[in-house]
Order: C-alpha cells, then sequence, then structure tokens
C-alpha cells in the first residue's frame, strides 16, 4: 500500500485570477472551436459543450435546445431516437452511445462514444482497438478514466477523445459506495496534459454544478465539457408529477437497471442516485447562463477565445468558500 502525498483538487478548492485584458466586451468573446481529430481526422467547429449519455439528460428534447447553440447531445443508449432524421446534417449534434457488449452501428453519426463505468479494463481496451479497426473513420469518444497513462492508452488503441471522471457526477455514488474515485479538477489538468502531447482531445465529465465550475473545467485544460444534473429537469427534457418535481437518475441507480434491464443483479451494488428535482423552467435560459458566465470568465481571464482559456488561467488554492445548495433532493439510490 502506498500514499500519494500530492494534494489533488475539486472544482471547489480553486478560483480562477483576473487578470488584466485588452478584451472590451464579453459578446466579442469566441466561444466556437474547431477541431480536427487524431485517428479520425473529421474535422468539426462546436460550441464544446456535450449532455450526458444519461437518460434524463442525453434525449431528444434536449438535442433540440442544444443543438441551436451549436453544442452536442450524447444519447443515452436506452432513448432510442424518436424525432431525428437519418439526414447526417441533422444529426450532426447527436453522438449515440454503446456499451462495452453492445454492437455498433453508426447510421448517419460522425462520432460514437464508447461509455463504460470503468475504463480501466483490459477488456475495454480491445473494444476500443476492435472499433478503431472496423470504422477506420469514425471519431470515437471513451471513458471513463481519470489518469494519465489510462488516457494515453485509451488513445493509443484509437480513441480520439478521452472522456475524464470516475467519481464526481451529481448522480453517482461511487466514491461513498467503492472509495473509488479522482478529484476532477486535477483528473482533467493531468489527463489534458497527457491527451494534448499526443495530439489528442479529452472531455472533462461530471462534477459541474455552477457555469463557474464548467469555466474552471475548460481552463483546466478540458476541449470538452460533459454537464448531466446542470442540464436535466428542464420543461424540454422531463416529465412532472403533480407537484412539478421531475426524477433525474444516475445511470448505475437501481431505477435506471430496473427500467433499462427490468432488474437489479444481486452482484450489483447501485453506484448511483435517484433525485427529485423542481422543474427548473426552460433549458434555453440555463444554457444562456452558463455560456454568458464562460463569455465572462474569459473576459476576466484575458482570454479572446474558449480555446484559449486554459493557457490564460492562473488557479489559485482556497479554503473552501463555496458553501452550495442544490436544487435536488436525493429520493433512492
Ligand atoms: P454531472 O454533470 O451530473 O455531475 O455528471 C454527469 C456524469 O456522471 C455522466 O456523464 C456520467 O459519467 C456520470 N454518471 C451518470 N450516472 C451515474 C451513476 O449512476 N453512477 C456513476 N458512478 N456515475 C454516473
Amino acid at each position: 500500500m502506498r500514499i500519494e502525498e500530492n494534494t489533488k483538487y475539486d472544482f471547489d478548492d480553486v478560483l480562477i485570477k483576473p487578470k488584466r485584458s485588452t478584451l472590451t466586451s464579453r459578446k466579442d468573446v469566441v466561444l466556437h472551436r474547431t477541431f480536427k481529430f487524431k485517428h479520425s481526422k473529421a474535422q468539426i467547429d462546436v460550441v464544446p459543450i456535450i449532455a450526458a449519455n444519461m437518460d434524463s439528460v442525453g434525449n431528444y428534447g434536449t438535442y433540440k435546445v442544444l443543438s441551436k447553440y451549436h453544442m452536442l447531445t450524447c444519447f443515452s443508449k436506452f432513448k432510442p431516437l424518436q424525432g431525428i432524421s437519418s439526414n447526417p446534417e441533422d444529426y450532426f449534434y447527436g453522438i449515440p452511445s454503446f456499451g462495452i457488449n453492445d454492437s455498433i452501428t453508426l447510421g448517419p453519426a460522425w462520432a460514437i462514444c464508447l461509455d463504460v463505468a470503468n475504463g480501466y479494463t483490459e477488456k475495454f481496451i480491445d473494444k476500443v482497438k476492435d472499433t478503431r479497426a472496423e470504422f477506420p473513420k469514425i471519431t470515437i469518444i471513451a471513458g471513463n478514466v481519470c489518469t494519465h497513462e489510462m488516457t494515453q492508452a485509451l488513445i493509443l488503441a484509437g480513441a480520439d477523445i478521452v472522456k475524464v471522471g470516475i467519481g464526481p457526477g451529481s448522480n453517482c455514488l461511487t466514491r461513498e459506495k467503492t472509495g473509488v474515485g479522482y478529484p476532477q479538477l486535477s483528473a482533467i489538468i493531468e489527463c489534458a496534459e497527457a491527451a494534448h502531447a499526443l495530439d489528442a482531445h479529452i472531455i472533462g465529465d461530471g462534477g459541474c454544478n455552477t457555469p463557474g465550475d464548467v469555466a474552471k473545467a475548460f481552463a483546466a485544460g478540458a476541449d470538452f465539457v460533459m454537464l448531466g444534473g446542470m442540464l436535466g429537469g428542464h420543461e424540454e427534457n422531463s416529465d412532472f408529477d403533480d407537484e412539478n418535481n421531475a426524477i433525474v437518475y444516475g445511470m448505475s441507480s437501481t431505477l435506471a437497471m430496473k427500467n433499462n434491464y427490468g432488474k437489479v443483479s444481486e452482484y450489483k451494488t447501485s453506484e448511483g442516485r435517484i433525485t427529485k428535482v423542481k422543474n427548473k423552467g426552460s433549458l434555453n435560459n440555463t444554457v444562456q447562463d452558463i455560456l454568458g458566465g464562460l463569455r465572462s470568465t474569459c473576459t476576466y481571464a484575458g482570454a479572446s477565445e474558449l480555446k484559449h482559456l486554459s493557457k490564460c488561467t492562473s488557479f489559485i488554492k482556497v479554503n473552501n468558500i463555496l458553501n452550495r445548495t442544490y436544487e435536488r433532493e436525493t429520493i433512492g439510490e
């Protein structure tokens, strides 16, 4: 047994230091970014925020709103793409996801997400290798991991984008149930460095509860940020009960297992929360709040484009100053 002495940080442990800047207005900040991916060679221009492939988030309602802002939606593999046309242009902002045992059908997609709770298994590396061999031109997102060596292993196996985050999710119970995890800000910093050294990209996935957290994830080096809980519970993507509450659940919660597999296997423990969320109103407002926050962060940090935010950022370490209250109530797991 060994303890690593270096402190690792979460979003709450830091703030971004304001800097002198020549920017005159927030509206001049460019949030769009052009990407060219390592293996697929695909080139895209998007606002690099992605809705998580959770049942309550990665659905068609979310897609319709986010695509207007040129943001991506990773579809839950359990939510068929009703309503979406098979025209590749219409499909551009939607990404299908697959598990380790799923066979892959591409349809009109330019990218796919290979998603497992634990990206550290040999079998997952093999899945990425096989998928790359079968589909040389598809952009592969693979995860989740939280350390540099596994980020590089997935990229060398054929992933273009590695999804980073073990345990930070708002509906995640992995830290509580298993004791496993990695503080998300440090995971992003370390995995981004590892991926960028190989000309590949990362998604910071999980743990963002405010627009400020989204900004910190980009400032830490995330090329994309994936959001679950922040986007859930809106009029466009949820059903509400008589008291105007929606249920948002983690994909390893008992509710997800029952809804999607009809049962909870005896050998599994739930590693996901079920939460009750008050109707948050229009998703458009939340998206605009996030994008407005990002523009403002870039102005404070002196970054004319979101893509420059990371190199413009100095984080300062703080005592945990944010005393947060969340608009969700855990009602199960
Ligand atoms: P959030 O933005 O809500 O903080 O985090 C979203 C991420 O949490 C998802 O993209 C996924 O990686 C992770 N996640 C979703 N459901 C579960 C779950 O049931 N258990 C765990 N461990 N992680 C989850």
